[in-house]
């Protein structure tokens, strides 16, 4: 076991889907290491996180960095993307790049206050690049921590650093990414919806050209994905920068840390103990995403056709107040919720459902997914095939891979602007479920993948190696340092 003293340093962008994937990595740390980690963000993330921190985890330091939104053009007291709307999300993130001094000065500091001793090493987000310069320049080990997988992250980053390599033309277009080892295509409805419209010159696109390029500078990348599943996307990185990259997930937060209630957990595990194994669909879209009202609408009645059992997480479609109350009778097919209640076929969830422990159960068959990084990582840990609808990000890149590379998946729609036909949804939810050949095919791949991820996760599994060759590599840069130090 290594030293208590040594120091890890984690620092996520401001949002809770960075916030939440770091303090998973912070609490594997904790409970696989001896070293002491500091998790650092401004006061108000601190403060909520402070209220579900688990009693009992001491090695875990929480370390405010000061921060005024108002300085900024942002609503005061708005320190994460959940508190924003969408168009004020670009500038929370251009903000955070004010952060670089304090965070300099932070680190400085622990070297004085440790007598000398830095920090073991920084892990810092994919969208602060600037972090990689900062530990650079005071001699520190730094990985960039990906929540998300490789190969979506790979697409991501090359189209962030790449388009407009051409005009895009129309939704037909499909390119190859240019600086992919193996061949890649795109088509342009894959592409975040900013940037196709604007032809690269939108402002996210400026802002990732700005600051992707930084990664160089850290010394390797730390990536939640499994390397027997995502080999392509870790090759892309160790060529592109020249860098180790550690895939050492899943890295999931556990159940007792999740935002959930014991009455609602306890409801839907009794209303799934009451269906037959492998009879249940799951259908929700991550923490922040909603659909649009005819979306809604044709998707309730593919569901109600497919027969298929369902647990399906409901929020107002879009356009409407996220906060407001959920109205079944303007939203959803008339009469829809009460035949869907009385004859047993499905069950709404307001808002937000315990996922983990529904994908877990024996009963859930199948997951309609927006395909966010850590629901793909959460089906397939439990063997559950998915139906995938991408909507943002690189959620498009994790379907492909999915789809095309993995065989656990069927695309079923792809946007938040696509035109939904009911009939087709359901056949498609038919055949992930049902017992024809694709959809014991999917089920069969998605049993082999769980247990690709248990053997990763065993002593010596890849991912268990992984993170200890990330340590390594950590505390080799912290000798020499120390050894450039002495003389
Ligand atoms: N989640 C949940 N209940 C919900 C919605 C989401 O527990 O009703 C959790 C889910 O288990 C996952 C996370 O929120 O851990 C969503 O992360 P993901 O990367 O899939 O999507 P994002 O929310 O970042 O788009």
């Amino acid at each position: 076991m290594a030293d208590r003293r040594e120091n890890v340093v984690i620092f996520p962008f401001m949002a809770q889907g960075h916030i939440i994937p770091f303090l998973a990595l912070a609490l594997h740390i904790e409970k696989t290491t001896n070293y002491t980690i500091t998790f650092v963000n401004t006061p108000l993330n601190i403060n909520k996180l402070r209220s579900s921190l688990p009693p009992g985890t001491s090695s875990i330091r929480l370390l405010e960095i000061p921060f005024n939104s108002s300085d900024h053009g942002l609503p005061p007291n708005t320190e994460n993307c959940d508190a924003v709307p969408y168009n004020l999300v670009l500038r929370l993130l251009e903000a955070s790049a004010s952060l670089r001094p304090v965070f300099k000065r932070l680190i400085e500091g622990m070297v004085d206050e440790q007598g000398g001793e830095q920090p073991l090493c920084i892990i810092g987000d994919i969208f602060f690049g600037w972090m990689a310069s900062v530990a650079e320049e005071l001699g520190v080990f730094h990985a960039v921590f990906s929540g998300a997988g490789g190969f979506g992250l790979a697409c991501y980053y090359s189209i962030w650093l790449n388009l407009p390599h051409r005009e895009i033309k129309d939704d037909d277009d499909r390119f190859l990414l240019p600086d992919f080892h193996e061949a890649s295509e795109i088509e342009v409805s894959q592409l975040p919806l900013a940037m196709s419209e604007a032809n690269g010159r939108d402002s996210w696109s400026v802002f990732h050209r700005k600051h992707l390029p930084e990664w160089t500078k850290s010394n390797g990348v730390l990536f939640n994905t499994v390397e027997g599943f995502d080999r392509t996307g870790l090759t892309y990185f160790e060529r592109k920068l020249n860098k180790p990259v550690w895939p050492i997930g899943p890295i999931l937060l556990p159940i007792e840390n999740r935002k959930r209630t014991s009455k609602e957990t306890e409801f839907c595990k009794e209303w799934l103990d009451s269906k037959p194994e492998s009879s249940v669909l799951f259908v929700s879209f991550g923490s922040m995403n909603t659909i649009s009202p005819s979306q809604m609408m044709e998707l309730a009645k593919a569901l109600e056709s497919s027969n298929k059992n369902f647990i399906w997480v409901v929020r107002p479609p879009i356009g409407f107040d996220i906060n407001s109350d959920f109205k079944s009778d303007e939203w959803l097919p008339r009469g829809f919720e009460e035949r869907i209640t009385k004859s047993k076929q499905g069950l709404l969830v307001h808002k937000w459902a315990p996922q983990l422990e529904i994908l877990s159960h024996k009963s859930t068959s199948a997951f309609l997914s927006h395909c966010g990084w850590n629901s793909v990582l959460e089906s397939l840990s439990h063997g559950v095939p998915l139906l995938g609808w991408p909507m943002a990000a690189e959620q498009f890149f994790n379907v492909k891979l999915l789809t095309e590379t993995i065989g656990v998946c069927i695309e079923v729609a792809r946007g938040k602007q696509c035109d939904i036909k009911y009939k087709e949804m359901a056949t498609k939810i038919e055949s992930t479920m049902s017992d024809c050949e694709k959809g014991k095919e999917m089920r069969r791949k998605a049993c082999k993948v769980r247990d690709i991820i248990n053997d990763a996760m065993t002593d010596d599994g890849s991912s268990v190696k992984a993170m200890a060759e990330f340590f390594d590599a950590a505390r080799k840069t912290m000798r020499s340092g120390r050894k450039r130090h002495v003389s």
